[in-house]
């Protein structure tokens, strides 16, 4: 479906990515604040992976209300979620480390009429540069707790990707359960496209209705290795088996055209069931997952 295209969209990326270092290599002007503290990181070998700026083309997004505690305030390429409780607010997911994503977030978060001071816990999906990018600069501006699982806090740490990494302030483990106020937050930990991918099972409101979502941490594997992908496969399937989800959340408005749901909500008519709530559209979704790991295990797929 995306799959080739996207490939082709990272190929170009990668491209990209290698000329950016050889620019970055010729600047010999000083810098000042951040970015000469940015400077000074050493830029390590790190996994090529695509780039975004607020300039590139569709990047730009307005924030935009999803259920009354969820609100999306990422970019085309890459979500990242404000779940608000009653008792302070959790990020999932911080973008790109560019320093203009900073105010991006914090403008966003704004814009859908919260405080930034008022966030408590900062969660990583995964130890990729498109997910962790603020998450130094956001727990040194809000004192806001970071996790992520233990393989993706050494990813961050072993591949950082032009920022600091943030301090280790929390390892989630494999069913732990985090409660903010009025919201429980159940996570498991899903390997597969990253080694500690976090997935999180938490309540949506919708009015006076309430519904389970899942957020799967990573939904595509990017090795052949049997052993990660018969996990990968397993875990999946103990997704399938949790009673009662009804809303499938992502990280990458493109897994499912998040952008074309939106405006299935903006068009929804008084007294409609949310477009988002769908065991079965969520099941359908896991197992076109699985569908895709076992092609991978048996050779089926270049990725
Ligand atoms: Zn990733």
């Amino acid at each position: 479906m995306l799959g080739r295209e996207f490939l082709i969209v990272v190929c170009a990326f990668g491209v990209l990515l290698a000329l950016a270092g050889c620019d970055r290599e010729m600047q010999t002007s000083p810098a000042s604040g951040v970015e000469a503290v940015q400077a000074e990181i050493a830029e390590p070998e790190h996994s090529a992976h695509p780039h975004f700026t607020l300039a590139d083309e569709g990047q730009f997004r307005e924030p935009f209300k999803v259920f009354d505690n969820l609100y999306f305030v990422g970019i085309e390429y890459v979500a990242s979620w404000l779940l608000a409780t009653d008792d302070g607010l959790i990020l999932i997911d911080s973008l790109f480390s560019d320093e203009e994503y900073l105010d991006y977030l914090l403008g966003n978060i704004r814009k859908v009429g919260f405080d930034p001071a008022e966030l408590k816990y900062i969660v990583l999906t995964q130890g990729h540069p498109d997910h962790y990018g603020q998450a130094f600069s956001l727990q040194e501006l809000t004192g806001a707790v970071i996790g992520t699982g233990l393989g993706d806090w050494e990813l961050i740490e072993n591949d950082l990707w032009s920022t600091i990494a943030p301090r280790r302030d929390w390892v989630i483990e494999d069913l732990e359960t985090l409660t903010v106020g009025d919201t429980t937050i159940t996570f498991m930990i899903t390997p597969g496209h990253t080694s500690g991918t976090v997935s999180l099972e938490f309540p949506v409101i919708d009015g006076n209705k309430s519904y389970q979502a899942f957020l799967a941490g990573g939904t595509s594997v990017r090795t052949h290795d049997p052993d990660v992908l018969n996990k990968f496969i397993e875990d999946m399937e103990r997704i399938k088996s949790i009673e009662g989800i009804e809303v499938q959340i992502n990280n990458h408005p493109f897994i499912d055209d998040l952008f074309a749901r939106q405006m299935l909500l903006v068009n929804r008519k008084e007294g409609e069931t949310h477009p988002f709530v769908s065991r079965e559209d969520f099941l359908a979704f896991v197992d076109q997952r699985i569908g895709v790991a076992k092609d991978q295990l048996e050779g089926k797929m270049d990725n």
